[in-house]
């Protein structure tokens, strides 16, 4: 296994608000940073925010502020976001930062100086929500007419205009043929699976600039002063402008080229992610990303889409009120589903958070410090080589945190088993042999947690040091009204 490992989000699109399933994303990407870290590998972990396009303009537009105004603010809420959450990013990359422009720019001209890039005139259906043109089979008839299925409210746009394209139909061998490589791209399978149809059933061109004077908010295309670039075509081009490939940063090289670089994303992305960005990467002659890990979906607790009154950011706000940072940290790694959809309701992470982390880890926590101390055991100190995530190696989130509660519910039979607490009337010395075995083992969940909840880490560690039971409990008891 190499040793330099480049990880990055997508980045969120600034018009939009913080919610669970990027949270979900952001987080598990944190999760695979820590990881690797702790490991001993070099990490790159980069996110940020993306910042060009019609409804960025729009919105400008339609508060009466400029778009620069608008993206600022927008940019900083997820940074923000990003460091409430405890996120250990090395960069933070916003599209509209010169030096990305730069690289943008650069990656247009040597695609274009490859053959890739051509101007003709095209009529299309776009949404403006997605930020996508629309064929009619990714549409639905609705009350006016065709809509976009992601965003009902909003009306499809006919553009009619002189265009750049981008000639993604020339990549469709190449990519089935990445696709189908031993170590595959996307994960999960069901996934690459969908994507490899999709580009088995034929790629069209895709359109990657705006007229300037209809739209101007965007990158100028170099050498075309009436053209900007499409947001999509300048956005991707982040996960390496970030690691100045442009301008032939060693930092390229070394994570790029020689690491293993890997991209998570909802499923929403799957296409922009594993078919448009890397046939981009093969039209400039680089190598292609190593693994493309796709979420699923977090839904409402009836399956349904989550809705704005229940609120998929309310709920992030919520939770990290009541409940805390590592509550949701724990939640994404362990209950969100790896790959599948999940349904949500907060009475869902409520009964998850009191019978795994109250009764859980923190309750063991405090039962094993307060016998130890309470029967003068001696300390037990941070055992050599416990961190073993295996699991995290293959990016399984869920089967990680199940090793930990595994361990977890073994402990609790051990303490009902053994029983030390009566033993230590009887027979003090079996009863410190016990609890030396369990303080062991609960260095062994501290640092299998470490990645996930980094705060509980600490809390745990100071506590085991000192042999004492944490002075306030590790996940307070909390009441919700019903
Ligand atoms: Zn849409």
């Amino acid at each position: 296994m190499t040793q330099n490992f480049y990880i990055t989000t997508t980045l969120p699109y600034v018009n939009g608000e913080p919610h669970l399933g990027f949270a979900t994303e952001i987080i598990r990407a944190d999760i695979l940073a820590r990881h690797f870290r702790t490991r001993g590998g070099k990490v790159f972990f980069n996110t940020g925010t993306d910042e060009h396009g019609q409804k960025l303009f729009l919105k400008a537009q339609e508060q009466g502020i400029s778009v620069k105004e608008l993206v600022d603010q927008g940019s900083q809420r997820f940074k923000d976001f990003a460091d409430t959450l405890n996120i250990s990013y090395d960069a933070f990359v916003r599209t509209t930062n010169k030096t990305h422009m730069r690289a943008a720019q650069k990656f247009w001209e040597v695609c274009d100086e490859n053959g890739y890039i051509y101007k003709k005139n095209y009529q299309t259906k776009y949404c403006i929500g997605c930020e996508l043109e629309k064929q009619d089979s990714d549409l639905e008839e609705g009350e006016q007419g065709l809509q976009c299925p992601i965003h009902p409210h909003m009306n499809i746009e006919i553009i009619d205009e002189e265009n750049y394209f981008f000639a993604f139909s020339k990549f469709e061998d190449q990519l089935l043929e990445l696709y189908a490589k031993d170590e595959g791209l996307v994960v999960p399978d069901f996934r690459q699976n969908e994507i490899e149809s999709f580009v088995k059933g034929g790629l069209q061109d895709f359109s990657i600039s705006r007229l300037k004077e209809k739209m101007s908010w965007g990158i100028p295309v170099p050498g075309d002063d009436e053209h900007v670039m499409y947001v999509w075509f300048d956005a991707l081009v982040n996960y390496i402008s970030i690691l100045g490939w442009d301008i032939g940063q060693s930092m390229f090289d070394l994570y790029w080229k020689e690491g293993e670089t890997f991209q998570i994303c909802g499923k929403d992305n799957l296409r922009q992610q594993s078919a448009m960005w890397q046939a981009m990467l093969i039209a400039v002659g680089l190598p292609h990303t190593d693994k493309v890990y796709i979420n699923g979906f977090i839904n409402g607790p009836d399956g349904k889409k989550m809705s704005k009154s229940l609120g998929n950011t309310v709920a992030v706000d919520y939770i990290l009120d009541i409940y805390g940072v590592d509550a949701l940290r724990y939640f994404t790694a362990r209950h969100v589903n790896n790959h599948e959809d999940t349904n949500f309701s907060i009475e869902i992470f409520h009964e998850a958070y009191q019978a795994n982390l109250v009764n859980g880890i923190g309750n063991l926590t405090n039962r094993i410090l307060q016998m130890s101390s309470s029967y003068g055991v001696e300390p037990v100190m941070r055992p050599e080589s416990q961190y073993n995530n295996e699991a995290l190696d293959s990016y399984d989130f869920n089967g990680m945190m199940n090793a930990v509660f595994k361990l977890v519910g073994e402990m609790d039979q051990f303490i009902t088993d053994e029983a030390p607490f009566k033993k230590v009337k009887t027979d003090p010395e079996a009863a410190a042999q016990d609890l030396q075995k369990l303080l062991g083992q609960l260095w062994q969940v501290a640092e299998m947690i470490k990645p996930v909840m980094p705060d509980t880490y600490i809390k745990m560690v100071d506590a085991l040091a000192k042999n004492e039971k944490p002075e306030e409990p590790l996940f307070p008891r909390i009441e919700i009204s019903k």
